[in-house]
């Protein structure tokens, strides 16, 4: 059994002393695999204490010299990476070919294109009298979740580092193979020690670091609701926050479409990770003509999602994270079904395997706009698909929820797509399938949040304006 039982503070590991465990289990097996060993709020204290000294001299070396330790930490990483991507997949379920893919080399290049900002970021602008200076926030607290954890703290860590910022980490304590690969990481690297901080812990430690006086910044990615609290702490002194919040993101597919590439497409969005992802497309919005031949293909597209060990090459969904998730997923099932909407497939009494917190692919139609399955995050696969007369009908159901983080348009062309992904308050929106792009800001409107990672955006979260006028 694996004890992840080390915080890393000030450069040196150091043994959690609480006795306090949480058990991890493989989600695919149920059979244990380790015990994450959580910090409290003296360890918060140290690990603030020393960000806070480690800051001048962070400044000090430059930007390009912390370009570089960000490049020597994605060499770090990527050299763990096989092995990361294996835990990354048995902890929360992803099958592993997409696992070594999305949760390990798109943050490790992703370290490396924030890295490469410092050649081009201006720094130092001009406006008028006054010359504006972009300065680094301060001691940054991250707190991070489970369901992509390398890529959630990469988009925190990578920009604060690389502005000047230094910081503490706190991850998931469901999740804690990317955390223990980080520490590594950052021993391979030779960051300078202070930098970067990790305490291992839950919500007490999250939530000393959200009130901690000499922490400048509290940058969050988690649910909604827990996002709400830590705003809420954070608010006590004034903190700069950042929040990456949950979704319910809409394809709004008009009429003329592709219909079987839109099927596949947001089925494909929606039962990736399991549904365990933030800006998982779970609500499919179809002219009402379409329904019947939309429904041919979701139950064809549903069909061919094998269920299985996400070890297994022939898997593409896996287990959710653990027995919580799957009953809070069911819950939801079991509202859909008593609400008597289209089951198309799926449901609660859906063939699973025996063993492992898994979820059949569950796919419900002609839903109520208005129900729990149309407006709450369910982060399991579920699907709901609700039919519009018109276009502006279907622009009013894609933004008829609290949330606003992500969105597909399907349209004939793509300049029809455009003018409706003009129309919806969503902070990313893809046209006709169009790739993502990690140099786009990503984050939400509405309760999805506050701010944005990825790209220039992302990093302009870490800095301060500081204007001097001059007298010419
Ligand atoms: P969560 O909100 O339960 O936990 C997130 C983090 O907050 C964890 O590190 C947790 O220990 C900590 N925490 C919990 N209670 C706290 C408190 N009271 N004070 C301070 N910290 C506290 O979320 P989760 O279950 O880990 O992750 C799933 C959620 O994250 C989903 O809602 C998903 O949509 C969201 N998410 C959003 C994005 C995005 O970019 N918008 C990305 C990934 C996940």
């Amino acid at each position: 059994m694996i004890q992840w039982n080390e915080h890393l503070i000030n450069g040196t590991r150091r043994r959690v002393s609480d006795g306090r465990t949480v058990r991890i289990l493989d989600a695919a097996t149920e059979a244990p695999r380790g015990d994450v060993h959580l910090g409290n709020a003296a360890d918060v204290e140290d690990a603030v204490a020393v960000a806070r000294l480690a800051l001048p001299g962070w400044q000090r070396i430059g930007v390009d010299a912390r370009a570089a330790l960000l490049r020597a930490m994605a060499d770090a990483l990527e050299g763990m990476g096989q092995d990361l991507a294996r835990d990354i997949s048995r902890e929360v379920g992803m099958p592993l070919k997409l696992s070594q893919r999305i949760q390990v080399d798109a943050p490790v290049a992703a370290w490396r294109a924030t890295a490469a900002l410092a050649e081009t970021f201006p720094f130092v602008s001009e406006a008028g009298n006054s010359r504006i200076t972009l300065v680094p926030v301060g001691v940054v607290a991250a707190i991070t979740p489970w369901n992509y954890p390398l890529h959630q703290i990469t988009g925190k860590l990578a920009p604060a580092l690389l502005a000047g910022c230094t910081v503490v980490l706190k991850p998931s304590e469901l999740a804690p193979a990317a955390s223990a690969c980080l520490m590594a990481a950052c021993e391979q690297a030779g960051l300078p020690p202070g930098v970067l901080n990790i305490v291992q812990g839950d919500a007490e430690v999250g939530q000393a670091l959200a009130t901690h006086p000499d922490v400048q910044m509290v940058s969050f990615t988690g649910s909604t609701a827990v996002g709400r609290k830590v705003a809420a702490q954070a608010a006590g002194d004034m903190k700069r926050v950042s929040m990456e919040l949950g979704g319910k993101s809409a394809a709004v597919v008009l009429p003329g479409a592709d219909l079987a590439r839109a099927i596949k497409a947001t089925v494909a969005s929606c039962f990736l990770n399991s549904g365990q992802t933030c800006s998982a497309i779970t609500r499919l919005i179809v002219p009402r003509q379409d329904y019947p031949a939309c429904r041919a293909l979701l139950a064809e597209a549903a069909a061919g999602m094998v269920m299985g060990d996400p070890a297994d090459a022939a898997t593409r969904i896996g287990p959710l994270l653990s027995a919580l998730q799957r009953e809070r997923v069911l819950a939801h099932i079991a509202d859909a079904e008593q609400a008597g909407f289209d089951r198309i497939a799926g449901g609660p009494d859906a063939l699973v395997p025996a063993r492992g917190h898994f979820v059949a692919p569950t796919i419900y139609g002609n839903v109520a706009p208005d129900s729990r399955l149309a407006q709450e995050e369910i982060f399991g696969p579920v699907l709901a698909a609700l039919c519009y007369d018109t276009v502006e009908e279907a622009i009013a159901l894609a933004n008829g929820t609290r949330y606003g983080l992500a969105a597909a348009v399907w349209a004939a062309d793509d300049a029809a797509g455009e003018a409706v992904a003009n129309a919806l308050r969503a902070g990313q929106v893809d046209v006709n399938g169009a790739r993502f792009n990690a140099a786009a800001p990503f984050g939400g409107f509405g309760m999805s949040g506050v701010g944005r990672e990825g790209g220039i955006h992302g990093l302009e979260e870490f800095l301060e304006p500081r204007a001097v006028q001059l007298p010419r």
